[in-house]
């Protein structure tokens, strides 16, 4: 009898011992461009982070094995021109919220990480923080709105009012607010100068941030002088193939600027939002050689419920033009991350967080549109398939861990 017990115990201790990992994904194709893979892998989870990448692990080694065949699996998707908060009080005004619940939108899409684009100022950074950024199951960090007030109505008033732009208020902000706050926004402007960018400059020289510039209105001031004159390495020239920027040159290839700008380390985002994004310019620019460095949505509710629609549908607009799937996986991944100083994620090297998307490359026939009612016909689709977020599976579109329910022995609520 204690022989049985002791030789159980020990099987028990083996497969304890076996079942070293939480997850394991089979079978699946890794792309993880910061790493130069691009293979079949299996991926192990322990603990929240990646505990082993290999040709082949056992679905014995871990509590839970999911079959991924015939799926990519990148690091979880990066979206850095999101907007998630409104505060309280302008909502009291009466101005409607355009911003989007984060998790809504980025769970079900492969997000596992977001930043929000200065839809806050210092004014309302407290609340942003304790409603939303601390209570959300996605990763959220922010640029920080060069005015107080930041975004706090639809029709960028406030962001007019350069009696708004506090550099002590922002920089005791972003102090108290350190690894959240990755960046300063300045957005909407529509005065014949750039005072708002200069002090959005100034703001990040004085704290170490980089820029992010919605270049606002083109019909008084030149776009390129901005791109040559002001923005520093790193800053982020957002929407950037919004028309009427002057982005080509007469036979429709690159701007030379732009050639230069990309080599001092000027980085373009996509940012597609609901009025930014035009095939006359990204595809030339695309057919140029001239991709972005990141692709982003300008998340709202206008852009959620129009032809931007979300973060993979936007990214298979970019492999219609013909940015190859690796190229748009490393500007939804390692090259966002970077650009917000967080170079550690986008990734999926052993002991980095586990935030993971599994994709679905559909082929077939495909258009889509662009913000003048353009299209652009394609042979591929992203669909997400699978969200991981700090080693959680917290979106599966096809019930990969889930059992048969008769079989099941499921604990159901009663009420
Ligand atoms: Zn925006």
């Amino acid at each position: 009898m204690l022989r049985i017990l002791a030789s159980a115990l020990l099987v028990c201790a083996l497969s304890a011992q076996a079942q070293q990992y939480d997850v394991v994904l089979r079978n699946g194709h890794l792309i993880d461009p910061k790493n130069n893979i691009d293979t079949q892998r299996d991926v192990a989870i322990r603990d929240g982070k990646i505990a082993a990448i290999e040709a082949s692990i056992p679905a014995s080694a871990a509590k839970r094995s999911v079959d991924i065949s015939g799926l990519y699996l990148t690091p979880g998707l990066i979206d850095i021109h999101e907007h998630v908060f409104i505060g309280l009080r302008h909502n009291a005004w009466g101005n409607g919220d355009l911003s989007v619940q984060a998790d809504v939108m980025a769970v079900p899409n492969g997000v596992t990480t977001i930043a929000d684009a200065g839809s806050s100022g210092w004014r309302d950074f407290p609340e942003f923080r304790h409603r939303v950024i601390d209570t959300a199951k996605t990763r959220i960090f922010a640029f920080i709105n060069i005015v107080g007030a930041g975004m706090a109505n639809a029709d960028d008033v406030a962001e007019q009012n350069e009696h708004d732009m506090d550099l002590d208020a922002l920089s005791k902000t972003i102090a108290e607010n350190k690894g959240i706050i990755v960046g300063i926004k300045t957005a909407h402007w529509q005065q014949p100068n750039f005072d708002s960018v200069q002090k959005a400059v100034a703001a990040g020289t004085r704290n170490h941030l980089p820029v992010m510039v919605d270049f606002g209105w083109f019909d008084n001031k030149s776009y390129e002088q901005m791109i040559r004159t002001i923005l520093r390495p790193g800053d982020i020239s957002t929407h950037v193939f919004r028309m009427p920027a002057p982005l080509l040159t007469p036979d429709g290839k690159p701007a030379p600027y732009m050639l230069d700008a990309r080599r001092r380390g000027i980085k373009f985002d996509v940012g597609h939002g609901g009025g930014s994004f035009n095939f006359a310019l990204a595809e030339p620019m695309v057919k140029g050689g001239f991709f972005p460095d990141s692709i982003s949505t300008d998340l709202h509710v206008d852009s959620a419920t129009g032809v931007m629609l979300n973060l993979p549908n936007v990214m298979s607009k970019m492999l219609a033009l013909g940015v190859p799937f690796v190229e748009v996986i490393r500007e939804s991944t390692t090259n966002p991350a970077t650009e917000i100083g967080h170079p550690e994620l986008g990734q999926l090297a052993v002991g980095a967080v586990a935030d993971i998307a599994v994709l679905r490359l559909d082929h077939g026939h495909y258009s889509y549109a662009d913000l003048a009612g353009g299209k652009v016909d394609g042979t591929e689709r992203i669909v997400p398939e699978m969200t991981l977020r700090a080693g959680h599976i917290v979106f599966d579109l096809n019930a990969r861990t889930a059992v048969p329910w008769r079989q099941g022995h499921l604990k159901y609520a009663t009420r």
